[in-house]
């Protein structure tokens, strides 16, 4: 086991609720853009769009991690954390480090 099963599971579990708290914040940035010149403030609708565009790709890309992180959590419950879903090996503790929520050793993430 490359990285203590506890550590992960803490580690996997901080960084989930950092995501759903970073979800939670920008919610009223992802709500749609009002035409409505005051709540809009001096920003230009154009602005007020570009920015919904970011925060709902910043979302989805936060809804993939946190699709990971259960993943990741998953096999921890099934004592397969740590290996490589696709050949078995143990994956690499650095690699771990980067990305807690690694499901690929280094040769078939390639
Ligand atoms: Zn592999």
């Amino acid at each position: 086991m490359p990285m203590s099963e506890k550590d992960a599971l803490s580690t996997l579990q901080n960084l989930k609720s950092e995501l759903e708290a970073l979800s939670e914040i920008s919610q009223e940035a992802r709500a749609t853009v009002t035409l409505d010149q005051q709540s809009v403030g001096r920003l230009s609708r154009m602005d007020a769009l570009q920015g919904q565009a970011m925060a709902q790709a910043a979302e989805r890309h936060r809804r993939a991690d946190i699709q990971r992180i259960d993943a990741a959590l998953r096999r921890l419950d099934d004592d397969e954390y740590g290996y490589c879903v696709e050949c078995g090996e143990e994956i690499a503790a650095k690699r771990l480090e980067v990305d807690p929520a690694a499901a690929f050793c280094i040769k078939c993430a390639r």
